[in-house]
């Protein structure tokens, strides 16, 4: 009837009402939100699969705000992407995690390296680079131990501009992964021009690939390409010894997921030994 629809379309309305004004909320509030310190940076190991030795830790960014609490990450870099916000947030990661790395291996818990999420809007901007060497000048973090996790979105857009950005990085000693591998829509062909140091296999692919025939043979095929173009595998999402296993058989360089370790606040870094007992 009429009224019901009525009465539907009022639901709604509030409905959508409250969602836009708690992603205005939301947005207002990330504004302020790194001089408030209200974003935090969580660690979680990448660990070779064969020795087992830590090959990285990923910085993980976590927002906690008085009025929203803990609010999924994805959902909080869509937003600051569309703000702009994303800039300032992402250059705050990275000095973060610079300067764990370097309290790290000062109380000589860890001499690896670190490992940071880049945004697409960040990486496009004009300034990236600039702003990556500054973060290194007023840290003093040698590039060699930063790693940066971008992503295929867009790959395909600039491609000249993108990979001069990835020489410079890489000229500098920083290494490059791409994260998500395989849900992208890049083409294949571009990526044999862009100077890569590690594919990371997305989780949703080793999520499926015990019971799934087509998810295992995307595995296989990026693991093979990778081998052939000499780029490092890391396979993330890894929650079970099975999947490890299998992912081992496979020939993956270097495994990430809760079975090893969940991602924790700087001072419960992983050690060594800890790690070692998961195998
Ligand atoms: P990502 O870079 O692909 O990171 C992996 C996500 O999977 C993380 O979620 C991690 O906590 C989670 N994870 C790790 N191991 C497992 C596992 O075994 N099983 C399952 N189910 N999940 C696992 P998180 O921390 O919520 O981050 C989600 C996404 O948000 C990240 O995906 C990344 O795209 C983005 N993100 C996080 N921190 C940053 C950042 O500092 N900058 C940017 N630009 N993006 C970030
Ligand atoms: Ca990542
Ligand atoms: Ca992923
Ligand atoms: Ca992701």
């Amino acid at each position: 009837t009429k009224k019901l629809d009525g009465n539907r379309f009022v639901i709604y309305n509030e409905a959508l009402h409250d969602m836009v004004k708690r992603e205005q909320f939301i947005e207002e509030a990330l504004h302020h939100s790194v001089e408030r310190g209200e974003f935090t940076v969580v660690y979680q190991p990448i660990v070779d699969a064969k020795t087992h030795e830590v090959y990285a830790h990923e910085a993980l960014l976590r927002w906690q705000n008085t009025a929203y609490g803990q609010v999924a990450i994805p959902y909080i870099i869509e937003l600051a992407e569309k703000t702009g916000d994303i800039l300032e947030i992402g250059r705050f990661v990275l000095e973060a995690a610079c300067r764990q790395n370097l309290n790290w291996v000062q109380q000589h818990t860890y001499d690896g390296l670190v490992s940071v999420n880049v945004s697409s809007l960040q990486f496009e901007d004009f300034n990236f680079v600039a702003s990556v060497k500054e973060v290194l000048k007023v840290t003093g973090m040698p590039p060699e131990r930063l790693e940066i996790e971008i992503t295929e979105t867009n790959a395909m857009l600039n491609v000249e501009d993108k990979i001069s950005k990835l020489r410079e990085l890489k000229e500098l000693g920083i290494k490059i992964a791409v994260d998500d591998f395989g849900t992208g829509y890049s083409s294949l062909s571009y990526f044999t021009q862009f100077p890569i140091d590690t594919l990371k296999i997305d989780k949703s692919f080793v999520e499926d690939m015990m019971r799934d025939e087509n998810a295992l043979a995307i595995v296989s095929m990026i693991v093979n390409m990778a081998k052939t173009m000499r780029i490092k595998t890391t396979a993330e999402g890894v929650e079970t010894k099975d999947q490890y296993n299998k992912l081992l058989s496979m020939g993956v360089d270097r495994i990430q997921g809760y079975w090893i370790s969940k991602p924790g606040p700087p001072e419960q870094l992983t050690s060594k030994d800890h790690i070692k007992g998961v195998f």
